[in-house]
């Protein structure tokens, strides 16, 4: 007999918890040049020969060979290797130094070594003594002399952002997941214009080329960092920006608010802005008393099960609806078993969608 797949874990809809695809900007690789005495070596994922050949051409340190499987399985299962890459650091007596030091290279390139437990505490009190004295100003200074970004040919400083919400959006032309993002930050971005609010956003490229960056630039109606990718990479190492698209807003004291402003946006709309945690409280608020409204379960077209209203606190967690594909957090119908989950109003405006017992 078949198990049911309602034996899986009870927040199903947590299936979903990642729901957007990402795009990772490539590490950095300045820590290559590796300190003195240290030692590098390269455990292969390759399929093939040719690739694990092309691809080592670009290391200069040495690598497991390709046929040794052995070798490869055995550090795999020492090290429990789920996911690439993975950067294990070892003491010179083969003790863990750190299990996974490929983000502190990505974030603090060759300042991370010797990626020890007191060197991360340092770099961290670092980063929070930069952002309790962050400012607009200071933050593109940062990155560039200049003290301007561009709107067409045209440069604005960025002192005539100063008492704004800015939000700083990492993009780049050749990424699915941008091109989407973008026409709905833009559609938010023009109503936002439209109600005279203090908002403005820039561009920070992460294109490689920039061909792809006059064409994001053509395709974005906001403001951008004149393309250079030296300051791109430092304000996304300098927000620890993981993936792209990703959207750090900057309130008008110059802190900053957001780094999930995509989230936010793909939340809440428009109505997410000034993205602060006390706008968001409302907004929560707003659909708690909302949700009051709906029938406790109901029959939707799309699934074969009854759904029940969720909130957050009672298994309801962030999804993708299956019903509209956009994100959903807390409020939901879900079907547990199948973990099946869509808005409330995608479940009021669905054809077929029929209220249960209320
Ligand atoms: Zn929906
Ligand atoms: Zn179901």
């Amino acid at each position: 007999m078949a198990r049911s797949s309602a034996s899986t874990s009870r927040r199903t809809g947590t299936r979903n918890a990642r729901p957007s695809p990402r795009c990772w900007p490539r590490p950095t690789t300045s820590s290559r040049s590796a300190a003195p005495g240290s030692r590098w070596s390269w455990l292969s994922c390759d399929e093939d020969r040719p690739s694990f050949e092309r691809f080592h051409r670009t290391m200069p340190w040495p690598a497991v060979p390709f046929g040794d499987l052995q070798c490869k399985k055995r550090l795999s299962e020492r090290f429990q290797v789920e996911g690439i890459p993975r950067l294990v650091v070892l003491a010179p007596d083969g003790e863990v130094v750190h299990a996974d030091a490929a983000d502190l290279v990505h974030r603090y390139g060759e300042g991370a070594f010797p990626f020890t437990a007191a060197r991360v505490a340092e770099l961290e009190a670092d980063d929070e003594r930069k952002y309790a004295s962050q400012t607009l100003e200071k933050l593109f200074s940062i990155v560039d002399g200049r003290g301007y970004v561009n709107r067409g040919k045209e440069q604005v400083p960025i002192s005539s952002l100063v008492g704004k919400t800015v939000g700083l959006y990492f993009s780049a032309h050749r990424c699915a997941p941008c091109i989407k993002f973008t026409a709905k930050l833009a559609a938010i971005y023009s109503n936002l214009k439209g109600k005279a609010e203090d908002f403005e956003i820039v561009y920070i490229p992460m294109d490689k080329e920039e061909d792809g960056y006059l064409q994001s630039c053509s395709d974005m109606p906001w403001l951008a960092l004149p393309y250079d990718g030296a300051p791109s990479r430092e304000l996304a190492r300098y927000f620890n920006v993981q993936e792209i698209p990703t959207l750090v807003v900057v309130g008008p004291d110059g802190k900053t608010v957001t780094r999930d402003g995509r989230n936010l946006v793909n939340l809440y709309l428009d109505m997410a802005f000034p993205f602060t945690e006390e706008q968001i409280r409302l907004l929560q608020e707003m659909e708690d008393e909302d949700a009051k409204g709906y029938p406790q379960s109901l029959r939707h077209s799309g699934h074969r099960h009854d759904l029940n209203i969720v909130s957050d606190k009672s298994g309801g967690g962030p999804y993708i609806c299956c019903e509209c594909d956009e994100q959903g957090l807390g409020w939901a119908y879900q079907c547990i078993a199948c973990g099946y989950e869509i808005h409330l109003r995608c479940g009021r405006n669905a054809e077929g969608g029929s209220a249960g017992t209320g």
